[in-house]
């Protein structure tokens, strides 16, 4: 049953067009726009709207930016304000008002332990920058060049970023085993899964022909988005805290996805209780528009003037938007919403996923969901089922439903809504992925799973 709204059919020559042109003039590197062929024109909260006239629930919000959702009336009346004050837009690292008050926000939302000591470093616009910064920052402040990270990690696609990332080998990057319940590298899972990831990584940075580079830093994500909606157990990312402080090795908690009451608390270390050396922080701290920040301990901070300077650090648009984000969550509860509506989103997927095989986990945290597809073959766990995935998400899409997949091999579906969804919305979401996956399913089994049409999902759609 398609339930998504379609209003007359006129717009749909221009939504072609765009598309079309899109796909002709923009690079190959294109990534959301080749599942997504939708062209947003207006949006309010967790509602899209396309060019042809189609309304979606959007649950990707902008791969975990949209805090508020889109276009939310204290994001807009913020950016209005500054608009009208005359207030100059560029202003490189200068200090300004919206800057000063931007500040203030941010100190105000972090853990009082941390923000008691840290220094703030404005970066350039995105989150990869910010990545960028702390593991320059770890290299001058300790001397060293090493740095560890972890299997399934995705800190950004710049070079550093990448080569902390789970994709890419780089010879002064040491590779860690990020707990993963469901596919544990141990074969236990569980806390034990995690205790033996804990004491490998312990062991290795014992162990004199260990092989490791001497770290500069670690870094980690409280909770693996990319990576397949993976949070760190509490007590595995205490036992790293312990690990890295033992051996004075600054820790760097990368909270560019899991930031600002994502995942039910404000930020996600708060979960597990540790003060990390370094936050690594954007997407919703902008409160839409590009901004990023590493915070850190005051005594990581020796960078000469100058050390890392650039054109772009003072978005005073985007500082307005996200001290206004940041207000809003804080005042509101939003991250205590997120825990408890996330935590009865994860117990109806889990009902759902008891009726449907191919659904081989159910996790998340607050408001940061996966649902691991698999396919129907032996193994304990069964392989992943990429196509089965890419399937849902587009069942999803004509359904009105924007999701994004992650996960190592594509076969987790994400859900990101915003923390200002209703419970009527959650309820909508729900049915429409049900929907949605139950034809997917019903279409693998027909077509045996790994045959046409969900043998491969063609890059290229509009060529
Ligand atoms: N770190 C994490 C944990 C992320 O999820 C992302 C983006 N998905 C990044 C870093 C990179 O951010 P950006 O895409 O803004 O460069």
């Amino acid at each position: 049953m398609a339930v998504t709204e379609k209003a007359p059919a006129a717009p749909t020559v221009a939504h072609e067009g765009i598309l079309r042109r899109q796909s002709l003039r923009e690079s190959a590197a294109r990534t959301y726009a080749r599942s997504l062929p939708i062209v947003p024109v207006r949006a309010r909260g967790l509602t899209i709207e396309g060019a042809d006239g189609r309304r979606y629930l959007d649950c990707l919000s902008g791969a975990g930016t949209l805090a508020l959702g889109h276009n939310h009336p204290v994001v807009l009346e913020a950016i209005r304000k500054v608009l009208d004050s005359g207030a100059p837009l560029h202003v490189l690292d200068l200090a300004t008002p919206v800057k000063d008050a931007f500040t203030t926000e941010l100190f105000a939302t972090l853990p009082p332990r941390f923000a008691r000591t840290a220094r703030v470093q404005f970066c350039g616009p995105a989150g990869t920058d910010a990545v960028e910064a702390a593991l320059k920052l770890v290299r001058t402040a300790t001397g060293r060049g090493g740095l560890l990270a972890f299997t399934g990690a995705y800190h950004g696609m710049t070079e550093g970023a990448l080569a902390v990332s789970g994709g890419a080998p780089d010879v002064r990057v040491t590779r860690l085993p990020y707990p993963y319940d469901y596919r544990c590298p141990f074969g236990t899972g569980g806390a034990r899964g995690a205790e033996l990831a804990a004491r490998w990584t312990e062991n290795l940075l014992d162990d004199a022909k260990g092989g490791a580079p001497a770290p500069a830093g670690m870094i980690v994500e409280p909770v693996q988005g990319e990576g397949g909606v993976i949070p760190a157990p509490d007590d595995w990312l205490r036992a790293m805290r312990r690990i890295t402080a033992d051996r004075s090795v600054p820790l760097i908690a990368d909270e560019v996805q899991t930031g600002v009451g994502r995942t039910g608390t404000f930020w996600a270390v708060e979960h597990s209780g540790i003060t990390p050396d370094v936050m690594v922080l954007s997407k919703a701290i902008g409160g839409s528009l590009p901004l990023a920040v590493i915070v850190y301990h005051e005594d990581l901070d020796c960078w000469r003037p100058g050390a890392h300077a650039g054109t772009f650090r003072g978005n005073q648009l985007a500082m307005a938007a996200g001290a206004a984000t940041l207000a809003y969550v804080r005042e509101n509860g939003l991250a205590e919403r997120a825990a408890v509506l996330g935590a009865r989103m994860l117990g109806q997927l889990e009902g759902l996923a008891a009726n449907h095989p191919c659904v081989g986990d159910v996790r998340g945290r607050g408001l940061m969901i996966g649902v691991e597809l698999v396919a129907q073959a032996a193994g304990d766990p069964p392989p992943p089922a990429p196509e089965l995935a890419a399937a849902v998400r587009r069942e999803c899409l004509s359904r009105g439903l924007i999701v994004e997949l992650g996960g190592r091999h594509a076969s987790v579906v994400r859900l990101l809504p915003p923390l200002t969804i209703t419970d009527e919305q959650a309820v909508a979401v729900l049915d429409r992925f049900a929907d949605a996956l139950a034809a997917a399913e019903r279409a693998a089994l027909r077509h045996g799973e790994t045959s046409p049409p969900y043998g491969k999902e063609t890059d290229r759609p509009y060529r």
